[in-house]
């Protein structure tokens, strides 16, 4: 693909270093006529920085060639899976850049933070009202921290029970996203595996069976990574705590029900959020999140410091709660993030959140239904944010891989979804079009997959050497994860 006005000139194969041509400037600074510097000449590095000499107007096209070199949710449909790559709009990124909040000092006196602080505490009322769960901390900084958090909250709960020594077990079912059991690990328990049962919801039977006084907590993730909502889940609620034990919700597709249901009112002890997903922060990558962990009144005292109160005067500070599991990164968590959570959430308000959720999952049923026929689909009922079909027919028939279809929707102009995940589902693709796609999009999307398993039928071979439009070609994986280059080479001399 080459960006427009580029004609053939590769930019990405050709860097800036090898474009430069000696002298040539992209600013103008005029000639010192000043005292000559008091440094000695030794101390300069004039000779040993090889940097690109090129004009302003170079410079600009060779970046705006990188950058249209990229795919992002600014360039296309983006139905990655549990991600929520949606749309986030522009105003939520101004607002987190107006100067009172980005030069803002996170060690300023609360009193001269006000602003800031807040704001961060409205938020934190609003996402409590959200979730049905009255207290919060917005440290986290990712999905997986604001679990970690929670799992070392009910670690601590069950410590000042005096219960840690003999439950050391919390139960994960197989529906639930990588993290959870990650995390339950690295906290330090034992993860018992709960089945998914043939509606996709877990496994009541084997719950039940699980459950005793070794059980220290139950994480779900709601609505599962099948994109299905738990049927049952207060029910299971009830007898988690009728055992003694904690249940956990992963919000982080929060996108699915935001507005509708509440994980307080659903029996839930505590949550995390994924507001880079949910509440609009352009994310990929790894970050920048915010994973805030929001709770009942009997974890409240562990929550990861530090959290916000309003005080008698009515300034809001930081605040330390009791028995707290204590910090987990610096100071207020990632205010940008949360900045433009509160935004989003004060511009929607709630009749606009459920309507965002209502968006989501309708549009999720319509590439359900698009796609109905063409591909295999194991958990055939209606979805929530996400639907996870199986490319299984595709291999066993034509010998094409999920992967091969996946890396032939790049041809196709789209990002590819999430594959091979959920691990339940064979040679899966899980798809979440998110509330922000209109119906064309979601549509052509569609055709190109029916494209996609028709020349399955008629030319799998070429579906193995997909990409073919991209920049970059298939890569050898393996060997890109063993033996990654990690310094520019030339394309020409490096042997593929
Ligand atoms: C994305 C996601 C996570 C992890 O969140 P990070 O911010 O990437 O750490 C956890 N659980 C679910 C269900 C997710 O979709």
């Amino acid at each position: 693909m080459t960006a427009p006005g580029t004609r053939d000139e590769d930019f990405g194969a050709r860097l800036s270093f090898d474009r430069g041509v000696r002298g040539r400037r992209a600013v103008d600074v005029p000639a010192w006529s000043g005292d000559e510097t008091p440094l000695p000449d030794s101390w300069l590095l004039r000779d040993s920085v090889r940097l690109p000499e090129m004009s302003q107007g170079e410079l600009v096209r060779y970046y705006t060639a990188l950058s249209a070199r990229n795919y992002g949710i600014d360039s296309g449909t983006y139905p990655l899976g549990s991600c929520t790559m949606k749309f986030n709009p522009k105003v939520n990124d101004l607002i987190a850049f107006l100067p009172g909040f980005a030069d803002a000092h996170p060690l300023a006196a609360e009193e001269g933070a006000q602003g800031t602080l807040r704001t961060l505490w409205e938020l934190r009322a609003g996402l409590a009202e959200i979730t049905g769960l009255p207290a919060v901390s917005l440290a986290p900084a990712a999905g997986a921290q604001g679990e970690f958090a929670g799992v070392l909250m009910i670690k601590a709960a069950l410590e000042d029970r005096g219960e840690l020594e003999q439950r050391r077990r919390i139960l994960v079912p197989d529906s639930a996203h990588g993290t959870n059991p990650a995390t339950a690990a690295m906290a330090g328990f034992a993860v018992t595996h709960i089945p998914t049962a043939d509606d996709g919801s877990l496994d009541r039977g084997t719950i039940e069976r699980e459950l005793d006084e070794t059980v220290a907590g139950v994480m779900v993730t709601v609505p599962n990574t099948l994109g299905l909502w738990e049927r049952g889940i207060e029910e299971v609620a009830d007898l988690i705590h009728e055992a003694g034990a904690y249940l956990y919700a992963d919000g982080a597709n929060l996108n699915a029900i935001m507005g509708r249901v509440r994980y307080g009112d659903l029996g839930f002890d505590v949550a995390h959020l994924n507001l880079h997903k949910s509440f609009s922060t352009p994310h990929g990558g790894g970050g920048p999140g915010a994973g805030p962990v929001c709770c009942n009144e009997e974890l409240a005292p562990y929550l990861p410091k530090p959290i916000l109160e309003e005080n008698d005067d009515g300034v809001v500070r930081l605040a330390v709660p009791e028995r707290s599991i204590g910090r987990l990164q610096q100071f207020h968590g990632n205010a940008g993030v949360l900045l433009r959570a509160y935004a989003y959430m004060r511009a929607l308000g709630l009749d606009g959140l459920r309507a965002v959720s209502g968006q989501a999952v309708l549009n999720a049923n319509y590439l359900r239904v698009l796609l109905d026929g063409h591909y295999d689909l194991p958990y055939d009922r209606p979805v929530l944010h996400e639907v996870v079909f199986s490319g299984s027919r595709q291999r066993r028939q034509h010998g094409v891989r999920t992967y091969d279809i996946a890396k032939r929707l790049i041809d196709h102009g789209f990002h590819p979804p999430t594959v091979y995940f959920p691990l339940i589902v064979d040679e899966a693709l899980m798809m979440e079009p998110t509330e922000t796609e209109p119906p064309e999009a979601i549509e052509a999307l569609a055709d190109a997959l029916i494209a996609i398993a028709a020349e399955a039928e008629r030319d799998p071979d070429a579906l193995h050497e997909a990409p073919v439009a991209a920049p970059i070609g298939r890569l050898d994986e393996t060997t890109a994860a063993r033996r990654p280059f990690l310094r520019w080479q030339d394309p020409g001399a490096v042997k593929r």
